[in-house]
């Protein structure tokens, strides 16, 4: 593999320490939930817990695919714990959060691909914390037929997310198991099913897309009828993953910004250190107040 360009300042990130993200970590331990935070070893978790942000993740620790960027492990995952939307409404409510976002692994090997644990996880909290906002990150539901977005769309999340990740050309190394179009038409769909539904998605680069490729992505996006934005830079977990092709300047970003907020997008967020639950609840705030 080719030598890594050397991490900018602007990537540079404060190790954990503070009160406010010991006492999350807490939470998240005695409901024994997983985080992407974790998993991902995003570099944002200091910031994000200390303020008791954290993006949980349902159906397991192991993922039925193989995306190249992604660092959760790959395998036969465990049976759906049926006790685990209880336990995530539980330290929703512990953590008093005003918006939390819910991802989870792909799960190919449920009919459903987890749909039902999805709605059953959105309507855990809207018992448990009715005042909290709810935002989804889902898989793609690529083996499934339609009933499956039809169960996810049907409780009601406030956000519906659903990554692109990347454009189109680089599908074939980066996201080898999804299919572009499928993803984009998810995304439709769900503005089909629920038109006052807000649907976000996002892009990670640095990974070998050209700038035009990005405009043409927003384009594809926006066409879909998606209302919020992020792009972040891809980081490469360990050297096994998918190399970093350049880090992606801070002006850069704010080109993007500046482009996405002329197509017409409702919230965008653009920096190196963005990734699509980054902020994710005051920039939703921020959306709804104006
Ligand atoms: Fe967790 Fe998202 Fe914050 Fe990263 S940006 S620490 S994944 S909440
Ligand atoms: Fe990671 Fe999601 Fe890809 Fe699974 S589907 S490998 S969790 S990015």
């Amino acid at each position: 593999q080719a030598p890594q360009p050397k991490k900018p300042a602007w990537i540079r990130v404060k190790a954990p320490t503070s009160a406010g993200y010991r006492a999350t970590r807490d939470i998240i331990r005695e409901n024994r939930l997983t985080t992407v935070c974790e998993e991902a070893g995003c570099p944002n978790v200091g910031e994000c817990w200390a303020q008791g942000h954290a993006t949980m993740m349902i159906m397991g620790e192991i993922c039925t695919r193989g995306c190249t960027f992604c660092n959760v492990a790959t395998g036969r995952p465990d049976a759906l714990d049926a006790f685990e939307p209880g336990r995530v409404a539980d330290a929703v409510a512990r953590l008093g959060l005003s918006h939390v976002v819910i991802t989870s692994v792909d799960r190919d090997d449920l009919d459903d691909g987890g749909a039902a644990h999805f709605a059953q996880t959105i309507r855990a909290i809207r018992h448990r914390a009715p005042d909290t906002t709810i935002e989804i990150l889902t898989p793609d539901f690529l083996r499934c037929g339609p009933d499956a977005l039809e169960t996810v769309v049907a409780a009601r999340p406030d956000v519906f997310n659903h990554n692109l990740e990347t454009v189109p050309g680089l599908y074939p190394g980066v996201r080898p198991g999804a299919r572009y179009f499928h993803s984009l038409r998810l995304l439709q769909r769900v503005k089909e099913l629920d038109p006052s539904m807000f649907t976000k998605s996002g892009l990670m680069v640095g990974l070998g897309e050209e700038r035009a490729q990005v405009g043409q992505v927003m384009d594809d996006m926006r066409s879909a009828g998606v209302d919020f934005l992020t792009i972040g830079q891809y980081l490469q977990p360990t050297p096994k993953h998918h190399a970093v092709a350049r880090f992606v300047t801070p002006e850069e970003f704010a080109a993007y910004e500046k482009a996405a907020w002329g197509k017409g997008f409702l919230m965008v967020s653009s920096s190196p250190l963005t990734r699509s639950s980054y902020h994710a609840g005051e920039d939703f705030a921020r959306m709804r107040a104006a």
